[in-house]
């Protein structure tokens, strides 16, 4: 395997606004940069596993036109000639688009997800399609029906769900950026088990047309990527109304970086009790402890008196509304209309059968059953009107605490990321969410930092959650601890090249 030069090291750890400035001083080309990302794919992937389809025809053809404009001083674009990532759930014109899912193995989407489109007016180039679990369900990326994807901090755990291809790809310097969605915290958990900054924005301020939908009153697109700078740079560009999207605010898209030197004087923090309580492991409560009090020590006002006592109740929440979202989004495949279809059988019926037997996982045929029982006649008041009733007290609990507080403070999950293989237990897995969950359910925004290091060197990420449509003020806030506390993003060595 071919070892990187210094050089190339350089381009591989640059941030978007870095490379928007080195492409504008004409210090470097795009098609350079480029090719470099995509060397590094070539003598990392082998082990990461974070890609299914890699589209380096495409992109060098793109880098080319995007030397152009930058030659003839016409690259307006803010993102012109910086290479990035899609997580394998957004629809892409002409590239395979698989969600994870054998069912859609063979799917060449027509159109481009609204967020491909702005990116590629933005003048990002795609590098290609990264592995996530299954439908976006899961914690771990061993759901996906392709392969499993390996964290680069140590190839023998996950990166974390179901975006965990976009959050391997950043940590192993394969892409600069990457977008994921995020339903529970796949966008959040991922970057906080593989060191890198994911993002959730509010619920509708990303629109969501043609992201293949898995519970749509809570699926949210996101940037991840290695500075919280670049988080907002990523998310000016995707955010903002959408006529194909009529959940999407209909609201002008502020500064995403206008707060991004604000500091922490005089900030309210919340740290709500049960944020903080038990099944979280000892090194990842004594790291966020760490970062409280550097937060603390550096002017913000940390509040654990806020009490949320309808938090503990976002988890079985989730796990009766994600599942009846999806059993509904999901009943499209059936063989007949597109993806994987079973020819043959006796009848319609049969064929349908075969079809969402053999071209869904386990996983996901789990959740459809129980979306299936949690609405059927009988059941329907029990669980899931009583479950957006509950929902409806969670958001009033956030709401009573921002009366009060600028941001709310929690770890982003319990644990650092575990070995492949160790969870089998799907009840466990899903415990994973228990933090991130929260901020879905109230549609708030969330974003996780990465906040130290706790067993076995891996990790923490720190998560903070932020009022409605409150981006700018979340992202400075992130930002200030960003710059205080200066974690790697990107582990020591060089994934690869061993
Ligand atoms: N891990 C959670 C689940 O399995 C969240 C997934 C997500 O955010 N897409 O449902």
């Amino acid at each position: 395997m071919t070892t990187s030069t210094d050089s190339e090291l350089d381009l591989l750890s640059i941030t978007l606004a870095e490379g928007r400035r080195k492409l504008l001083d004409g210090e470097i080309t795009s098609q350079q940069l480029t090719q470099t990302f995509l060397d590094r794919i070539a003598a990392t992937d082998d082990q990461v596993k974070a890609f299914v389809t890699v589209t380096a025809e495409a992109a060098l053809e793109q880098a080319a036109e995007a030397d152009n404009l930058l030659s003839q001083g016409d690259a307006t674009a803010q993102l012109t000639g910086l290479p990035i990532g899609l997580k394998d759930v957004l629809m892409t014109s002409g590239v395979r688009t698989t969600a994870g899912s054998r069912m859609l193995d063979s799917l060449i989407p027509p159109y481009d997800a609204t967020v491909v489109g702005r990116l590629r007016d933005a003048g990002a180039i795609s590098l290609g399609k990264l592995n996530m679990d299954e439908f976006a369900m899961g914690s771990s990326t061993e759901h996906s029906a392709w392969f499993p994807t390996a964290n680069p901090w140590d190839l023998e755990r996950v990166p974390g769900g179901s975006s965990g291809g976009s959050a391997a790809a950043v940590a192993a310097q394969q892409c600069i950026a990457t977008l994921g969605s995020d339903t529970g915290g796949s966008i959040r958990q991922p970057a906080s088990f593989c060191g890198v900054v994911g993002l959730k924005p509010t619920y509708g301020r990303v629109s969501r047309y043609g992201l293949i939908a898995f519970a749509s009153s809570l699926d949210q697109i996101g940037p991840f990527t290695h500075t919280v700078e670049d988080a907002a740079l990523l998310l000016q560009a995707i955010a903002g109304p959408d006529p194909l999207d009529s959940t999407c605010y209909d609201e002008p898209v502020p500064d995403f970086s206008a707060q991004l030197d604000r500091g922490l004087d005089g900030l309210k923090v919340a740290a709500p009790q049960e944020f903080f309580g038990d099944g979280m492991d000892d090194d990842v409560a004594s790291t966020i402890e760490t970062a409280l009090d550097l937060l603390a020590a550096n002017g913000a006002i940390i509040d654990r008196t806020p009490s949320m006592p309808s938090v503990p109740m976002a988890l079985p929440v989730y796990y009766i509304l994600a599942p009846s979202e999806c059993s509904a989004n999901l009943a499209r495949f059936d063989g007949v209309k597109y993806g994987y279809g079973a020819r043959g059988g006796e009848s319609m019926w049969a064929d349908m059968e075969a079809s969402r037997k053999h071209g869904f996982g386990r996983e996901v045929k789990r959740r459809i059953l129980l979306g299936a029982y949690a609405l059927s006649a009988g059941y329907y008041d029990a669980y899931y009107l009583q479950a957006q009733k509950v929902r409806t007290l969670i958001r009033r609990e956030f709401d009573r605490v921002f009366a009060q507080h600028d941001v709310i403070v929690a770890p982003t999950a319990p644990t650092v990321a575990f070995k492949q293989g160790e969870i089998t237990d799907p009840y466990q897995m899903y415990l994973n969410d228990i933090y991130t969950i929260p901020a879905n359910i109230a549609g708030l925004p969330a974003i996780s930092v990465p906040g130290g290091f706790g067993a076995d060197g891996m990790p923490v990420g720190l998560q903070f959650v932020g009022q409605r449509l409150g981006e700018t003020t979340l992202l400075g806030i992130a930002n200030a601890y960003e710059q205080l506390a200066q974690w790697p993003t990107v582990p020591p060595g060089n994934v690869g090249s061993t």
